[in-house]
């Protein structure tokens, strides 16, 4: 009986997902109809995660299977998500950042790539609808805070994106671009774009559901600048056996569960990046495995980063280089 009913689950599921991936599929390219203008450009940008799931060796900092970037570009200061943990007073992002120097209060805009529990301060900010720093209201009152969804929140002033807008000058959001995952169902996220004068685009991905390679297409039909980035997460949990990242693997899946992500996966992402001619491309642990990693690694040389908390990336037309290390 309870075969059965699990079997009669998994066929409603299986219906849901080909519904809404075919509907994902439609309705993607609709929205990129108008290109970006007046976007600018800055001569530097600094992307220094607050919370990752890998931390730089030593110190007091913390990892959790979250993502929060503190991303300077220009004058403008903005926080790329917010973690997981949101949830308890000392949250990952508030402890790290209080190692790092970050002035949580001190932020021009807060970025929300998409509504999952690692990127909106946990699961119970997700279920409300909104995001959280941490236990207790840390929120900037007022701030602007762009996201890709139904969203709202009682501090920040929150603006939908329903386009590709710019939030600063030299840095822009893509519009949500929705994509169908097999239990967690449908999610729409948004990527940050950063124009460097002298370098091109950078790209900053959250979980890189939609997949990255519809977030490098869009980018190009808004804007003529080459992509000469791409920062953050792309869901390339290869191999999780053994790993943290089984979650990941099964629950963030965009293919149906007797479809593993996989090699093929990888190198099918890295053939879309590279085709673009990066300088820089820096993976985030939250969803990528060790076998990602170092096959990134292989493909890209020393164009190739992992990101770790408190190591910055800084990129301009001189320098892509991480500050940790390269002196
Ligand atoms: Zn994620
Ligand atoms: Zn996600």
């Amino acid at each position: 009986m309870g075969g059965a009913v699990t079997g009669a689950g998994l066929a409603a599921l299986a219906l849901r997902y080909a519904a809404g991936t075919a509907r994902a599929d439609r309705s993607w390219p609709v929205q990129v109809e108008s290109r970006l203008r007046n976007l600018g450009e800055v001569d530097e940008v600094s992307i220094l995660p607050v919370v990752e799931r890998l931390t730089r060796d030593g110190g007091e900092l913390v990892g959790e299977p979250g993502l929060s970037y503190l991303v300077r570009a220009g004058g403008t200061r903005l926080l790329f998500d917010v973690g997981l943990s949101g949830g308890r007073d000392r949250s990952a992002l508030v402890r790290n950042a209080g190692h790092l120097d970050v002035d949580l209060r001190d932020l021009d805009a807060v970025v929300i790539s998409h509504r999952h529990a690692d990127h909106v301060g946990g699961v119970g900010a997700m279920r409300r609808h909104t995001f959280a720093f941490a236990g207790e209201p840390l929120e900037p009152a007022g701030v602007p805070a762009y996201v890709p969804t139904d969203m709202h929140h009682d501090r920040a002033r929150v603006v939908p994106t329903t386009g590709p807008r710019v939030v600063a000058p030299g840095v822009a959001v893509l519009p949500p671009l929705p994509r169908m995952l097999f239990w967690l169902g449908a999610v729409a996220e948004q990527a940050l774009l950063v124009n460097v004068r002298g370098f091109g685009l950078v790209l900053i991905s959250g979980c890189g559901h939609p997949p990255i390679e519809r977030m490098l297409g869009v980018a190009e039909l808004v804007l003529d600048v080459p992509i000469r980035a791409v920062v953050g997460g792309l869901h390339l949990p290869v191999h999780p056996v053994g790993t943290p990242l089984l979650p990941q693997a099964i629950l963030g899946s965009p293919h149906p569960p007797w479809q593993p992500i996989g090699e093929a996966d990888v190198a099918h992402v890295l053939d879309e990046i590279t085709a673009r001619g990066p300088r820089v491309v820096a993976l985030s642990g939250h969803d990528s495995t060790p076998w990602t990693m170092n096959e990134f690694g292989r493909r890209l040389g020393d164009r190739y980063r992992t990101l770790r908390v408190g190591e910055e990336l800084l990129i301009s037309a001189a320098r892509s280089r991480s500050a940790e290390g390269a002196g």
